[in-house]
């Protein structure tokens, strides 16, 4: 079977930054639904259309085709009276950004009473180097479809 729109997935994903660093280790395979769920950046999505079990592919992302430059403009310096006591550097909250939509806001440094918390995503600004190979391609079921994910051994569970 070839990947398709509302094909179930598995794939071993390996990545790392452009200093080698690896982000995702690759080692246990992961099944996502194919067809812009965003489960799954779409520039690999793009790649591995139409492949089949077996397909191997390298690719190079720009930070654009990533996870985005970075925005100076998602640094804020927030009062550290409006957190709860023990927030440190590298620590991550949700909140709700000025468009409305939740971010993760990672705090990147507490300069006396102010917090300066960055709503980047952590690889923001990162070119990185993927390595896909597919493993398995099956038909989506209507459930796996109606969530957005895919359900089974490597796939999302309830
Ligand atoms: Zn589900």
């Amino acid at each position: 079977m070839n990947i398709s729109k509302d094909t179930a997935v598995t794939i071993r994903l390996k990545v790392s930054d452009q200093q080698g660093q690896l982000i995702e280790n690759g080692k246990e395979p992961v099944a996502y639904l194919h067809g812009g769920y965003g489960n799954l950046l779409p520039k690999v999505e793009e790649a591995l259309e139409g492949q089949a079990a077996g397909f191997k592919a390298h690719l190079d992302l720009s930070a654009a085709d990533a996870f985005g430059e970075r925005d100076e403009a998602l640094v804020q310096s927030i009062p550290k009276t409006q957190f709860p006591p023990g927030v440190k550097v590298g620590g991550q909250l949700e909140g709700r950004g000025e468009d409305g939509r939740t971010h993760v806001f990672t705090v990147i440094k507490i300069k006396g009473p102010e917090v300066i918390l960055d709503a980047n995503h952590p690889l923001a600004g990162k070119h990185l180097k993927v390595s896909v190979e597919v493993m398995d391609v099956r038909a989506a079921t209507a459930e796996e479809i109606t969530h957005g994910h895919v359900h089974g051994e490597h796939g999302h569970h309830h």
